[in-house]
């Protein structure tokens, strides 16, 4: 089990992680259309001609074994999870690579980790909110959640 200093101690770890594979959506990922762009000036995010998506069948976990656990244990990424937002890095499940509110949802994040300052500062706010919150309960993804709600319908 886990308790929240072991979860903390995880952080640095999941910042370099989440920081290669940001690189591995930005080269092969694609640009936002026309509409997608117009829904990230709502949100909104700063620099919406940085962000790409990639199209996997399954969000990726972790290859660290400790921070493969952690994603798990709270729910983070399981086989259902429809997206993973890494700053400009978008990972979209092929089901949803044409769902509006997901792409909208975590346009947010991406809003989220420019207001905050990067992935480190994001992560460190995100990952503890989760620990301390629960996921989905954590206020970033309550914030995502509720304003994807609100822009598209
Ligand atoms: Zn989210």
């Amino acid at each position: 089990m886990f308790d929240l200093n072991q979860f903390a101690n995880l952080i640095p770890k999941a910042v370099l992680e989440a920081k290669e594979q940001e690189q591995k959506i930005l080269m092969n990922g694609t640009p936002l259309s026309d509409s997608q762009i117009e829904d990230a000036k709502i949100i909104p995010v700063k620099y919406p001609e940085r962000v790409r998506l990639l199209r996997v069948n399954q969000i990726p976990l972790p290859e660290d074994p400790e921070l493969k656990f952690a994603a798990q244990a709270i729910q983070f990424i399981i086989p259902n999870t429809r997206g993973l937002t890494l700053q400009y890095g978008i990972f979209v499940k092929n089901d949803y690579w044409n769902n509006r509110e997901l792409i909208v949802h975590e346009l947010i994040h991406t809003s989220q980790y420019e207001r905050l300052g990067g992935i480190q500062q994001f992560l460190n706010q995100y990952l503890t909110e989760c620990i301390q919150f629960g996921y989905p309960q954590a206020p970033l993804e309550q914030e995502a959640i509720k304003k994807s709600e609100l822009i598209c319908t």
